[in-house]
Protein backbone atom coordinates (compact mmCIF):
# COMPACT_ATOMS: atom_id res chain seq x y z
CA UNK A 1 0.00 0.00 0.00
CA UNK A 2 1.28 3.34 -0.68
CA UNK A 3 1.61 5.93 2.01
CA UNK A 4 -1.08 8.58 2.59
CA UNK A 5 0.34 12.37 0.92
CA UNK A 6 -0.97 14.20 3.54
CA UNK A 7 2.38 16.29 3.38
CA UNK A 8 3.21 15.37 6.63
CA UNK A 9 6.54 14.05 5.00
CA UNK A 10 7.00 16.65 2.63
CA UNK A 11 6.87 19.41 5.46
CA UNK A 12 9.11 17.47 7.79
CA UNK A 13 11.66 17.43 4.93
CA UNK A 14 11.24 21.05 4.40
CA UNK A 15 11.70 21.73 8.28
CA UNK A 16 15.33 20.09 8.29
CA UNK A 17 16.21 21.51 5.39
CA UNK A 18 15.53 24.71 6.39
CA UNK A 19 17.36 23.64 9.66
CA UNK A 20 20.70 22.35 7.51
CA UNK A 21 20.71 25.85 5.64
CA UNK A 22 20.14 27.99 8.59
CA UNK A 23 23.06 25.56 10.37
CA UNK A 24 25.33 26.44 7.10
CA UNK A 25 24.47 29.99 7.47
CA UNK A 26 25.55 30.18 10.94
CA UNK A 27 28.74 28.22 10.96
CA UNK A 28 29.59 30.61 7.45
CA UNK A 29 28.57 33.63 9.45
CA UNK A 30 31.13 32.74 12.81
CA UNK A 31 33.50 31.20 11.22
CA UNK A 32 34.37 34.92 9.83
CA UNK A 33 35.55 35.99 13.18
CA UNK A 34 37.13 32.29 14.41
CA UNK A 35 40.50 33.65 13.83
CA UNK A 36 40.31 36.74 15.85
CA UNK A 37 38.48 35.79 18.32
CA UNK A 38 40.83 32.55 19.31
CA UNK A 39 38.58 30.18 19.07
CA UNK A 40 41.05 27.70 16.93
CA UNK A 41 43.19 25.10 18.06
CA UNK A 42 45.51 22.07 16.41
CA UNK A 43 45.22 18.62 17.64
CA UNK A 44 48.29 16.27 16.63
CA UNK A 45 48.05 12.89 15.85
CA UNK A 46 51.01 10.30 16.13
CA UNK A 47 52.62 8.63 12.48
CA UNK A 48 54.17 5.67 13.32
CA UNK A 49 57.46 3.93 11.68
CA UNK A 50 55.47 0.08 11.00
CA UNK A 51 58.99 -1.97 11.23
CA UNK A 52 60.65 -0.09 13.50
CA UNK A 53 57.26 0.88 16.31
CA UNK A 54 59.10 4.42 16.18
CA UNK A 55 57.39 7.85 16.13
CA UNK A 56 57.77 9.41 12.99
CA UNK A 57 56.04 12.50 13.01
CA UNK A 58 52.43 13.73 13.67
CA UNK A 59 49.43 15.05 11.21
CA UNK A 60 48.10 18.60 12.49
CA UNK A 61 44.26 18.44 12.41
CA UNK A 62 42.12 21.54 13.07
CA UNK A 63 39.71 21.96 15.35
CA UNK A 64 37.09 24.29 16.03
CA UNK A 65 35.09 25.67 19.16
CA UNK A 66 32.88 28.41 18.79
CA UNK A 67 30.36 29.52 21.85
CA UNK A 68 27.15 29.80 19.99
CA UNK A 69 27.59 26.64 17.91
CA UNK A 70 29.98 24.87 20.11
CA UNK A 71 32.42 22.15 18.66
CA UNK A 72 32.01 21.98 14.78
CA UNK A 73 33.68 18.98 13.00
CA UNK A 74 36.20 19.94 10.63
CA UNK A 75 34.06 17.69 7.96
CA UNK A 76 31.45 20.14 8.30
CA UNK A 77 33.63 23.58 8.43
CA UNK A 78 35.96 22.64 6.16
CA UNK A 79 33.70 22.69 2.84
CA UNK A 80 32.04 25.38 3.73
CA UNK A 81 35.40 27.45 4.65
CA UNK A 82 36.72 26.17 1.11
CA UNK A 83 33.43 27.68 -0.84
CA UNK A 84 33.47 30.92 0.55
CA UNK A 85 37.35 31.68 0.61
CA UNK A 86 37.30 31.85 4.74
CA UNK A 87 39.70 28.88 3.75
CA UNK A 88 42.44 31.00 3.28
CA UNK A 89 42.44 32.86 6.34
CA UNK A 90 41.65 29.74 8.43
CA UNK A 91 44.46 28.07 6.38
CA UNK A 92 47.32 30.39 6.74
CA UNK A 93 46.36 30.21 10.73
CA UNK A 94 46.66 26.45 10.53
CA UNK A 95 50.22 26.77 8.97
CA UNK A 96 51.69 29.76 11.06
CA UNK A 97 50.57 27.69 14.12
CA UNK A 98 52.17 24.54 12.85
CA UNK A 99 55.25 25.96 12.05
CA UNK A 100 55.51 28.07 15.89
CA UNK A 101 54.85 25.05 17.39
CA UNK A 102 56.96 22.88 15.81
CA UNK A 103 59.60 24.66 15.71
CA UNK A 104 59.51 24.97 19.74
CA UNK A 105 59.68 21.43 19.95
CA UNK A 106 62.65 21.51 17.64
CA UNK A 107 64.27 23.87 19.52
CA UNK A 108 63.56 21.78 22.42
CA UNK A 109 65.10 18.77 20.75
CA UNK A 110 62.13 16.97 20.87
CA UNK A 111 60.54 16.88 16.82
CA UNK A 112 63.53 16.70 13.99
CA UNK A 113 65.25 14.15 12.54
CA UNK A 114 62.70 11.43 11.47
CA UNK A 115 59.54 13.16 13.48
CA UNK A 116 58.23 15.51 10.54
CA UNK A 117 54.69 17.51 11.03
CA UNK A 118 52.24 17.09 8.22
CA UNK A 119 49.98 19.92 7.55
CA UNK A 120 46.75 19.87 5.55
CA UNK A 121 46.51 22.82 2.48
CA UNK A 122 43.53 23.01 1.17
CA UNK A 123 42.26 23.20 -2.87
CA UNK A 124 42.09 27.24 -2.62
CA UNK A 125 45.24 27.22 -0.87
CA UNK A 126 47.22 25.54 -3.92
CA UNK A 127 45.92 28.00 -6.16
CA UNK A 128 47.44 31.08 -4.63
CA UNK A 129 50.71 31.75 -6.87
CA UNK A 130 52.63 32.93 -3.22
CA UNK A 131 51.96 30.08 -1.50
CA UNK A 132 55.23 28.20 -1.39
CA UNK A 133 57.46 31.86 -0.64
CA UNK A 134 54.60 32.28 2.11
CA UNK A 135 55.18 28.85 4.08
CA UNK A 136 59.47 29.05 3.10
CA UNK A 137 58.59 32.80 5.05
CA UNK A 138 57.01 31.11 7.97
CA UNK A 139 59.86 28.63 8.15
CA UNK A 140 62.79 31.15 8.27
CA UNK A 141 60.98 33.45 10.52
CA UNK A 142 60.35 30.15 12.93
CA UNK A 143 63.96 29.28 12.35
CA UNK A 144 62.39 25.55 11.40
CA UNK A 145 64.49 23.40 8.84
CA UNK A 146 62.00 22.93 5.51
CA UNK A 147 62.80 18.59 6.43
CA UNK A 148 60.60 19.33 9.52
CA UNK A 149 57.47 19.70 7.36
CA UNK A 150 55.19 18.17 5.06
CA UNK A 151 52.48 19.41 2.92
CA UNK A 152 49.42 16.76 2.20
CA UNK A 153 47.19 18.02 -0.56
CA UNK A 154 44.35 15.98 -2.19
CA UNK A 155 44.15 15.02 -5.44
CA UNK A 156 40.82 16.74 -6.25
CA UNK A 157 43.14 19.77 -4.88
CA UNK A 158 45.60 19.02 -7.34
CA UNK A 159 43.18 19.13 -9.74
CA UNK A 160 41.44 22.65 -9.56
CA UNK A 161 44.58 24.22 -11.08
CA UNK A 162 47.46 21.09 -11.82
CA UNK A 163 49.44 24.46 -13.28
CA UNK A 164 49.22 26.48 -10.46
CA UNK A 165 49.38 23.37 -7.68
CA UNK A 166 52.40 22.20 -9.56
CA UNK A 167 54.43 25.39 -9.51
CA UNK A 168 53.88 25.93 -5.54
CA UNK A 169 54.37 22.11 -5.08
CA UNK A 170 57.79 22.46 -6.84
CA UNK A 171 59.07 25.42 -5.20
CA UNK A 172 58.38 23.60 -1.83
CA UNK A 173 60.16 20.16 -2.73
CA UNK A 174 63.20 22.15 -4.52
CA UNK A 175 63.47 23.74 -1.09
CA UNK A 176 63.15 20.52 1.15
CA UNK A 177 59.09 20.38 2.14
CA UNK A 178 58.14 17.07 1.38
CA UNK A 179 54.67 16.47 -0.57
CA UNK A 180 52.12 14.16 0.47
CA UNK A 181 48.88 13.10 -1.55
CA UNK A 182 45.84 12.42 1.36
CA UNK A 183 43.11 10.18 0.77
CA UNK A 184 44.94 8.77 -1.94
CA UNK A 185 42.60 6.26 -4.04
CA UNK A 186 39.41 8.46 -3.38
CA UNK A 187 40.05 10.42 -6.17
CA UNK A 188 38.77 9.89 -10.36
CA UNK A 189 41.60 10.92 -11.82
CA UNK A 190 44.03 9.21 -13.58
CA UNK A 191 46.90 8.65 -12.18
CA UNK A 192 49.37 10.42 -15.09
CA UNK A 193 50.15 13.47 -12.53
CA UNK A 194 52.08 11.38 -10.52
CA UNK A 195 54.97 11.87 -12.64
CA UNK A 196 54.93 15.08 -12.93
CA UNK A 197 55.12 16.56 -8.96
CA UNK A 198 57.25 15.99 -6.55
CA UNK A 199 55.50 13.71 -4.66
CA UNK A 200 57.30 12.11 -1.66
CA UNK A 201 54.50 10.03 0.37
CA UNK A 202 51.08 8.58 -0.64
CA UNK A 203 48.66 8.37 2.35
CA UNK A 204 46.03 5.39 1.74
CA UNK A 205 42.56 6.41 2.34
CA UNK A 206 41.20 4.94 5.46
CA UNK A 207 38.53 3.62 3.43
CA UNK A 208 40.94 0.86 1.62
CA UNK A 209 42.26 -0.05 5.17
CA UNK A 210 38.92 -0.80 6.65
CA UNK A 211 37.80 -2.82 4.03
CA UNK A 212 40.99 -4.74 4.27
CA UNK A 213 39.83 -7.26 6.38
CA UNK A 214 36.61 -8.15 4.81
CA UNK A 215 37.79 -8.86 1.01
CA UNK A 216 40.90 -10.22 -0.45
CA UNK A 217 40.33 -7.63 -3.71
CA UNK A 218 40.54 -4.56 -1.19
CA UNK A 219 43.67 -6.27 0.04
CA UNK A 220 45.39 -6.73 -3.24
CA UNK A 221 44.19 -3.10 -4.17
CA UNK A 222 46.62 -2.07 -1.28
CA UNK A 223 49.23 -4.01 -2.03
CA UNK A 224 48.80 -2.40 -5.86
CA UNK A 225 48.99 1.15 -4.46
CA UNK A 226 51.63 -0.04 -2.30
CA UNK A 227 53.44 -1.14 -5.01
CA UNK A 228 52.77 1.57 -7.45
CA UNK A 229 54.02 4.40 -4.73
CA UNK A 230 57.60 2.88 -4.51
CA UNK A 231 57.75 2.73 -8.29
CA UNK A 232 57.55 6.39 -8.30
CA UNK A 233 59.59 6.30 -5.19
CA UNK A 234 57.57 7.34 -2.94
CA UNK A 235 56.67 6.35 0.87
CA UNK A 236 53.26 5.56 2.27
CA UNK A 237 51.45 6.52 5.18
CA UNK A 238 48.33 4.01 5.92
CA UNK A 239 45.36 6.23 7.43
CA UNK A 240 42.38 4.72 9.76
CA UNK A 241 44.04 2.05 11.78
CA UNK A 242 42.09 0.67 14.07
CA UNK A 243 43.33 -2.66 14.90
CA UNK A 244 46.94 -4.78 14.95
CA UNK A 245 45.99 -7.41 12.84
CA UNK A 246 45.48 -4.28 10.04
CA UNK A 247 49.19 -3.15 10.92
CA UNK A 248 50.36 -6.50 10.96
CA UNK A 249 49.02 -7.05 7.64
CA UNK A 250 50.24 -3.27 5.66
CA UNK A 251 53.82 -3.99 7.26
CA UNK A 252 53.78 -7.18 5.08
CA UNK A 253 52.90 -5.84 2.31
CA UNK A 254 55.41 -3.16 2.77
CA UNK A 255 53.95 -0.33 4.19
CA UNK A 256 56.15 2.20 5.94
CA UNK A 257 54.09 4.50 8.16
CA UNK A 258 51.23 4.39 9.58
CA UNK A 259 48.36 6.38 11.22
CA UNK A 260 45.27 5.58 13.48
CA UNK A 261 43.53 5.62 16.32
CA UNK A 262 44.62 1.66 17.23
CA UNK A 263 47.84 3.92 18.09
CA UNK A 264 47.18 6.90 18.73
CA UNK A 265 44.00 9.78 18.55
CA UNK A 266 44.96 13.33 17.56
CA UNK A 267 45.66 14.99 20.89
CA UNK A 268 46.62 18.37 22.46
CA UNK A 269 50.17 19.54 22.05
CA UNK A 270 51.20 18.93 25.70
CA UNK A 271 50.31 15.16 25.36
CA UNK A 272 51.99 15.40 21.67
CA UNK A 273 55.10 16.69 23.85
CA UNK A 274 54.62 13.84 26.59
CA UNK A 275 55.02 11.27 23.73
CA UNK A 276 57.85 12.71 22.35
CA UNK A 277 60.03 12.96 25.39
CA UNK A 278 58.77 9.29 26.08
CA UNK A 279 57.61 7.94 23.34
CA UNK A 280 55.04 4.73 23.58
CA UNK A 281 56.10 0.72 22.63
CA UNK A 282 54.02 0.81 19.39
CA UNK A 283 55.27 -3.04 18.67
CA UNK A 284 52.40 -5.08 17.47
CA UNK A 285 53.79 -8.24 17.38
CA UNK A 286 54.94 -9.06 13.93
P1 LIG B 1 42.39 13.96 6.74
O1 LIG B 1 43.41 14.98 6.38
O2 LIG B 1 42.34 12.73 5.90
O3 LIG B 1 42.66 13.62 8.27
C1 LIG B 1 42.46 12.36 8.84
C2 LIG B 1 41.14 12.27 9.55
O4 LIG B 1 40.92 10.93 9.95
C3 LIG B 1 41.08 13.09 10.85
O5 LIG B 1 39.74 13.54 11.02
C4 LIG B 1 41.44 12.05 11.90
O6 LIG B 1 40.96 12.37 13.19
C5 LIG B 1 40.73 10.85 11.34
N1 LIG B 1 41.30 9.59 11.80
C6 LIG B 1 42.59 9.32 12.10
N2 LIG B 1 42.75 8.03 12.47
C7 LIG B 1 41.52 7.46 12.41
C8 LIG B 1 41.03 6.14 12.69
O7 LIG B 1 41.76 5.22 13.06
N3 LIG B 1 39.70 5.92 12.50
C9 LIG B 1 38.86 6.92 12.07
N4 LIG B 1 37.57 6.61 11.93
N5 LIG B 1 39.29 8.17 11.81
C10 LIG B 1 40.61 8.45 11.96
P2 LIG B 1 39.38 15.05 11.37
O8 LIG B 1 40.38 15.63 12.31
O9 LIG B 1 37.93 15.07 11.75
O10 LIG B 1 39.57 15.78 9.98
C11 LIG B 1 38.75 15.48 8.89
C12 LIG B 1 39.25 16.12 7.63
O11 LIG B 1 39.15 17.56 7.74
C13 LIG B 1 40.72 15.86 7.34
O12 LIG B 1 40.91 14.61 6.72
C14 LIG B 1 41.02 17.01 6.40
O13 LIG B 1 40.56 16.73 5.11
C15 LIG B 1 40.19 18.13 7.00
N6 LIG B 1 41.05 18.96 7.87
C16 LIG B 1 41.37 18.85 9.18
N7 LIG B 1 42.22 19.82 9.58
C17 LIG B 1 42.46 20.59 8.47
C18 LIG B 1 43.26 21.74 8.21
O14 LIG B 1 43.97 22.26 9.07
N8 LIG B 1 43.23 22.23 6.93
C19 LIG B 1 42.48 21.66 5.94
N9 LIG B 1 42.50 22.21 4.70
N10 LIG B 1 41.74 20.57 6.14
C20 LIG B 1 41.74 20.03 7.39
MG1 LIG C 1 45.42 14.92 6.01
MG1 LIG D 1 43.69 11.76 4.89
MG1 LIG E 1 40.93 10.63 4.81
Amino acid sequence: ALPRHDGTAIRQFDASLEQSLRRRGEIEHELRNAVSNHELSLMFQPKINLATGALAGAETLLRWYNPRLGQVSPGDFIPLAEGSGEILTLGRWVLEETIRQTAQWYRAGLTGGHCRMAVNVAARQLTRPDLAEEILALLTEHGLPSHCLEVEVTESGLMEDMEQARRQLKQLADAGVSVAIDDFGTGYSSLAYLKDLPVSTLKIDRTFINAMGEHQQDQNLVRTVIAMAHNFGCAVVAEGIEAPDQARTLLELGCELAQGFWFARPMQAAQFEQICRQPPDWHFGA
